[in-house]
């Protein structure tokens, strides 16, 4: 759905996405290049809604590009009728600028559309930074030396980096100040490479607001390779399964605790701690998963403070490791092996309680039982063992430039 609504008093978005820039575009312009199965100008688009940008959003395209760009934001609402650009970018976003006259928004934020990673908190920095007689542009200051080639391929000369930033965008100005200033520019043939520049020309003053180098304009192959691995955080998780096993012998006493719950019984179950036999299990199996030691040694039996503890205390902890490393659990399976007491009257407050104490959905938490059919130590009751596979998944590790996985080397 498009409209054409545009809130005044707010701030207005144009992405710039007229480009022919084919090189890295595999055939179609890059802004149309699909980045894990979603086109760049598409995600581009997303970081603006993500954002707000209440003042509307509308895209400047080339003539040619109109099915790959109805295309790309199909289904995306509330967003404006695109315009043609021009021969150059510069012509293109006063086009573009242009298109914005009648709405007469207060402000306006000028992106690329190359530049999907923009952070929403670098969009609210630079809108914050504009005022009537200011603009403000997203910036990276310098970290690598300059050196100027001398023109035979060696150096001629070290230049100081102090005080140099990379121009990125959004780039924002009051929208009557920058169409004006561009207007002004097209009427006097100057030609620049970046709005900012327009505005410089025209003695408006442009403010710094410190961006991040992963606001990158995507140009190359390799910009490309490294936008898909950042993008693609589920494409290829790395899956891992760890397993658990613990028993736990009854004493005598009067009830358990089993799978985090309170359930009656004519003894209890024997341990340092609550002796809750599942719990520790599940545990296990997430430590196991993680390749991260196992319960005995994030809670040593030695150390006084775990004596007759809760062992929620023990799961959660295994489940923050989980999620310390942008993991997520997908599935719990828990098998409670005794003779009594019975565990089907109790599995579904089990399952629930599980669930609630790892922060997961319900219907990833399985909870089975079964008896040793009167043979072993669990057949003659005196204990219950339990065992438990967990299933997580952990973003892919990180790829070396030369697609070499880090953690094979
Ligand atoms: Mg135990």
């Amino acid at each position: 759905m498009t409209s054409n609504t545009i809130a005044t008093n707010e701030t207005a978005v144009l992405i710039v996405a007229a480009g022919r820039g084919h090189r890295a575009g595999g055939g179609i312009p890059k802004q149309y290049r699909k980045l894990a199965g979603m086109s760049v100008l598409r995600h581009t688009i997303g970081r603006f809604q993500a954002w707000g940008a209440k003042g509307g959003i509308r895209c400047v395209i080339h003539p040619d590009d109109i099915d790959l760009y109805t295309d790309a934001v199909a289904g995306i609402e509330h967003l404006l009728d695109p315009v043609y650009g021009g021969a150059t970018r510069q012509e293109s976003v006063l086009n573009g600028l242009r298109s914005f006259q009648e709405a007469a928004p207060d402000r306006i934020l000028i992106h690329d559309a190359a530049r999907p990673f923009v952070a929403p908190d670098v969009i609210s920095a630079v809108d914050a930074a504009i005022d009537a007689r200011t603009g403000a542009i997203a910036a990276c200051p310098l970290v690598d030396t300059l050196k100027r080639d001398a023109g035979d391929g060696c150096v001629g000369a070290t230049l100081s980096r102090d005080g140099l930033w990379a121009a990125q965008t959004p780039q924002g100005f009051s929208f009557e100040t920058i169409l004006q200033a561009h207007e002004k520019a097209l009427a006097d043939g100057i030609a620049v490479t970046d709005d900012a520049a327009i505005a410089e020309g025209a003695g408006i003053p442009v403010r710094l607001v410190e961006s991040g180098r992963d606001n990158v304009k995507l140009t190359t192959e390799a910009d490309f390779s490294e936008a898909e691995r950042r993008m693609s955080p589920d494409l290829f998780p790395e899956v891992r399964t760890g397993h658990g096993y613990d028993v736990h012998a009854f004493e005598p006493g009067n009830g358990l605790i089993l799978g985090g719950i309170d359930i009656p019984y004519d003894r209890r179950l024997k341990g340092h701690s609550d002796a809750d036999v599942a719990l520790h299990t599940i545990t296990d199996a997430l430590y196991g998963a993680l390749a991260d030691g196992d319960i005995g040694h994030h809670f040593p039996p030695t150390d006084p403070q775990w004596k007759g503890a809760a062992s929620d205390v023990f799961l959660r902890h295994a489940g923050d490791l989980v999620r310390a490393r942008q993991g997520r659990i997908t599935a719990i399976d828990l098998t409670i092996i005794c003779e009594a007491p019975k565990i089907g009257p109790h599995r579904d407050r089990m399952r629930k309680r599980i669930a609630e104490i790892l922060d997961i959905g319900l219907e990833r938490i399985s909870v089975k039982a079964t008896t040793t059919e009167r043979l072993g130590f669990t057949g003659r009751s005196e204990g219950i063992a339990a065992t438990a596979t967990a299933t997580i998944m952990l973003p892919p590790p990180a790829a070396a430039p030369n697609g070499e996985n880090v953690h094979d080397r």
